[in-house]
């Protein structure tokens, strides 16, 4: 990791409650409970320079915005198209909580849970123009001191077409969760940011995402040797467990021509 590049806080500090499952582990288990058996053999699960950088961008829009040459930052679209997105977020009620969050990096401790929010919004609305599909009521929260603080996760990837992929979405409830356990109060809304395509997705709480949660929650308990390998799914290509694993994925299977 370069000088210039901070660490980066980790999900995996021990908790004071050692059955607290870390918000990492329940975001790899949605993905693929044997990822997440390995993940946790893992001896080194620092977060890599070039992943930290990407995320740091989360901390850097405004000047993003206003001049930062955008050639030289780790963004995932067009400079042109990168400055319209962060002008289209600016336009929003979340917007100055975003870009000047009320903490970073705060570690949070619940009943069945713990990790790293990356920010901590609080008392703003959280009016975006990302789809949810698990709302049953507009999008938005009351603004000012008595709405409920809203955790984010800032992911380093590329944001689904619409909505939230499950593992991020379980990695948003697993904070809000834990937020609520702390502050002993409702948390109904998290946010995902995907800081290289300048896109900010919400998460409600509602019933289907509270469900999944649960799922990875009882399978990240249940893991207590290697479960079964994922069969054809395209998960298994990005997977940084892949050769461990010994799954021969379809590219490479047609790069050898088999
Ligand atoms: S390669 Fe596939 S089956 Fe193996 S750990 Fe990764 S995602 Fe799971």
């Amino acid at each position: 990791m370069s000088d210039d590049v901070p660490a980066h806080p980790t999900d995996e500090q021990s908790p004071a409650d050692p059955d607290l499952v870390a918000f990492s582990d329940l975001a790899r288990a949605a993905y693929c409970p044997r990822q997440c058996y390995y993940a946790r053999a893992d001896d080194d699960r620092g977060v890599p320079s070039e992943v930290v950088e990407t995320m740091e961008l989360a901390h850097r829009y405004p000047a993003l915005r206003n001049g930062a040459d955008l050639d030289a930052e780790p963004i995932a679209v067009p400079p042109s198209t990168y400055r319209d997105r962060l002008d289209a977020l600016a336009d929003r009620p979340v917007w100055p909580a975003l870009a000047n969050p009320s903490e970073r990096d705060l570690y949070l401790a619940g009943k069945d849970c713990h990790g790293i929010t990356h920010k901590l919004l609080a008392g703003t609305a959280v009016g975006t123009d990302g789809a949810d599909d698990d709302h049953d009521e507009p999008n938005t929260a009351a603004d000012g001191p008595a709405a409920p603080p809203v955790p984010v996760i800032v992911s380093p990837g590329a944001p689904h077409e619409t909505g939230v992929w499950e593992p991020q979405s379980v990695r948003a409830v697993a904070a809000a969760k834990a937020l609520a356990w702390e502050r002993e109060r409702e948390i109904p809304r998290a946010l995902v940011e995907y800081p290289a395509h300048a896109v900010v997705r919400p998460v409600r709480i509602g019933v289907r995402r509270t469900a999944a949660y649960r799922r990875a929650l009882r399978t990240a308990r249940g893991i207590d040797g290697p479960p079964p390998r994922l069969r054809d799914s395209p998960r298994c290509e990005p997977c940084e467990y892949r050769e461990e694993c010994g799954i021969e994925t379809k590219s490479l299977r047609s790069r050898l021509g088999l």
